[in-house]
């Protein structure tokens, strides 16, 4: 997605060798318009697929999974962060290892949300070192939903998510794949 990768170039501020700040439209400031074109992107890379619901992780997949939802014309689920103790009702829920943070979170999602009827389709902002995908995977295995992929806006391919989530066999589409950002210079595969 050309645009995509224009704006992470001009926009984008690298924090040390790793993190990447896209304030600007994604994860502070959120430019709809543009964000319903990511959104459209996502949805497209997937059509023909059947869909029932896509599932993100609060807070920054929600803006990006609601444009994916939007498009396909189906419900958004986000799983959410800390204790569980305000849900009432089964739960699925799933560890995640927050490299940016450096903790870990458990993240749950209400089994009246996704079921063996469900084809899900996971959406993130980014794609680094794959714990945040793995753990939406494991949710929606837990729920026996159908995994249809997931839709990642910005993959980190140098983090290795991808590799490490190779045994899954999930289809992971991402609209923008960096290769490396060495000296603050962004590089696209
Ligand atoms: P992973 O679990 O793949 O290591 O990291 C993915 C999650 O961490 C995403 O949900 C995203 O919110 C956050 N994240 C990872 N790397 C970055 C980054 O470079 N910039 C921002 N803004 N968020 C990131």
């Amino acid at each position: 997605m050309k645009e995509l990768l224009e704006r992470i170039q001009t926009e984008g501020v690298v924090i040390g060798d790793s993190i990447l700040k896209v304030d600007s439209f994604l994860n502070h400031q959120i430019e709809p318009s543009f964000i319903l074109k990511i959104g459209r992107e996502i949805a497209d890379r997937f059509s023909g697929e059947r869909i029932t619901k896509v599932l993100t992780i609060e807070a920054s997949g929600i803006a990006v999974a609601m444009a994916v939802g939007l498009a396909l014309g189906v419900k958004v689920v986000f799983a959410k962060k800390g204790h569980a103790s305000t849900q009432t009702g089964d739960i699925y829920t799933a560890p995640v290892y927050s490299f940016t943070r450096q903790e870990e979170v458990n993240i749950f999602v209400s089994s009246k949300f996704l079921t063996p009827h469900d084809a899900v389709l996971i959406v993130d902002d980014f794609l680094a070192h794959g714990q945040a995908l793995k753990a939406l995977v494991d949710i929606v295995r837990q729920a026996g939903s159908v995994l249809v992929g997931a839709g990642i806006v910005i993959e980190k391919q140098f983090q290795g998510g991808r590799e490490s989530l190779q045994e899954s066999r999930i289809r992971i589409e991402s609209l923008a794949t960096i290769k490396s950002m060495r000296e603050g210079k962004i590089e696209f595969a």
